[in-house]
């Protein structure tokens, strides 16, 4: 992991008896920074001293304290999700518990894989950009006025006087939603839409007319000329901040969806094939070094056939989110296909990027896999290739596909090295 994106804090008060040894084993592995705590007064001290971004509190974790008398204090001192480990709960329990500050419910025993997956969507909620709102209004006075409400709100807002120069903030700025004015004198609202509707990179941010205007006739041409919405000029600040959220909120989804391998949330193979071309027209503009991996599970075969297909989705999505985790700003990871996934690594020399390949098959080898009771251990092979000037992206790829077919031919669990 890189030294400048810091690890997730954990703080941790669960009782020996529930294996809290192999929770923060796990944890760890997965990239969270864990510290365990057994007594009330240190886990106090150290929310004081650094919030953590979540708190698993067990029924019975803290020897000195019952979880009723400490949940209040913990409340206060917290900023992130506070989880509750338990056996079982009423509901009246539970709304009890929620009253005091508990956030989510999680129950033993322990299905790790599935906390760290509950993790993984609360942290990324958590570090979730603020929307980015670009208004288009010729009058300085409403657009700031709208302005005014949505950063109050928590958004970022750029405020346009002139439709014309709308490409400008589009891709500098590059906002989740653009809130159109509809009479402007340089030109309407529906025209400028219709302008940005042509360039397909645009195609995903959505346009929403503000008018005065209620006749439904317009309403409706406006729509066909490539706005997604038309809303009232002059609605209540809550419903303007909500209807953009909503707006906003749908639009990334859709977005991830498009560009995102279900199973993994990687980028999928055509988003990251499109990646690795402009990195490559980069590196060669700016002669940056770039190294382009191609991993493969050993065996992958087996695996299903031994535990099951719904056991094999785990192994991928276990392998995903250490390469997710490990490749952090140096580059990008996408699932290339089944049991394949592809590394771009930017600014990286085939050696630096094939001992970082090398790291990480070494992890992935370390990691307990399992299935039930039943405890297994999965390799993978990978192939790497550096960037030469002479290469297109097709020869690239190919570079990093024979070299790995050298590592699987030479016993698998290995890195092979693209050499010309
Ligand atoms: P090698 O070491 O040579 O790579 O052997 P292998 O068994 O891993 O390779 P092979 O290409 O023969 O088999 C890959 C298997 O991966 C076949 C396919 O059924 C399985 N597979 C592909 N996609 C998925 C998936 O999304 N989930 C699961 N569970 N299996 C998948
Ligand atoms: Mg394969
Ligand atoms: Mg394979």
């Amino acid at each position: 992991m890189n030294s400048n994106q810091k690890k997730p804090i954990v703080y941790l008060s669960v009782s020996q008896t529930h294996g809290i040894a192999e929770l923060s084993r796990q944890l760890t592995f997965f990239g969270f920074e864990c510290f365990v705590f057994s007594r009330q007064s240190a886990l106090l001290a150290a929310m004081h001293t650094t919030a953590p971004f979540a708190v698993l509190l067990g029924e019975a974790g803290l020897e000195d304290c019952t979880a009723e008398k400490i949940l209040p204090l913990l409340h206060k001192l917290s900023r992130g999700p506070l989880l509750y480990i338990t056996s079982s709960l009423s509901v009246a329990q539970q709304i009890h518990l929620m009253k005091m500050g508990v956030s989510d419910f999680v129950y033993f025993p322990l299905n790790i894989q599935k906390l760290i997956e509950r993790l993984d969507v609360l942290l990324e909620r958590s570090q979730r950009t603020p929307y980015r709102v670009l208004i288009v209004d010729d009058s300085e006075t409403m657009g700031k006025l709208s302005a005014d409400i949505l950063i109050q709100a928590g958004m970022q807002v750029q405020v346009l006087k002139n439709p014309l120069d709308v490409f400008v903030p589009l891709e500098r700025f590059s906002p989740d939603i653009v809130l159109m004015d509809v009479y402007m004198p340089q030109c309407s609202g529906d025209e400028i839409a219709k302008v940005i509707r042509q360039k397909t990179q645009f195609d995903s941010v959505p346009i929403v007319f503000l008018s005065t205007e209620t006749n439904r006739n317009k309403q409706l041409m406006a729509r066909s000329m490539g706005g997604d919405d038309f809303w009232v000029k002059n609605m209540p600040p809550e419903e303007l901040v909500a209807s953009v959220a909503m707006t906003c909120e749908r639009y990334r989804l859709l977005r991830r969806r498009m560009s995102c391998d279900s199973l993994t949330a990687l980028l999928n193979h055509t988003h990251i094939i499109e990646l690795l071309e402009r990195e490559v027209l980069r590196a060669k503009k700016e002669t940056l070094s770039l190294s382009f991996a191609m991993i493969d599970i050993d065996h992958f075969k087996k695996i299903n056939d031994n535990y099951g297909h719904a056991i094999g989705d785990q192994v991928i999505k276990n392998l995903a989110r250490l390469l997710q985790q490990s490749i952090n700003g140096d580059g990008s990871v996408g699932r290339y296909g089944g049991e394949e996934f592809a590394v771009v690594f930017l600014g990286s020399s085939l050696i630096r990027a094939a001992q970082k390949l090398d790291a990480w098959r070494q992890r992935f080898a370390d990691l307990i896999q399992s299935s039930g009771d039943i405890q297994f251990h999965v390799t993978f092979s990978a192939g790497v290739a550096a960037l030469k000037n002479n290469m297109d992206v097709a020869q690239l790829i190919d570079a990093a596909d024979a070299a790995l077919y050298q590592a699987k031919h030479a016993g698998r669990n290995q890195i092979g090295l693209h050499q010309n």
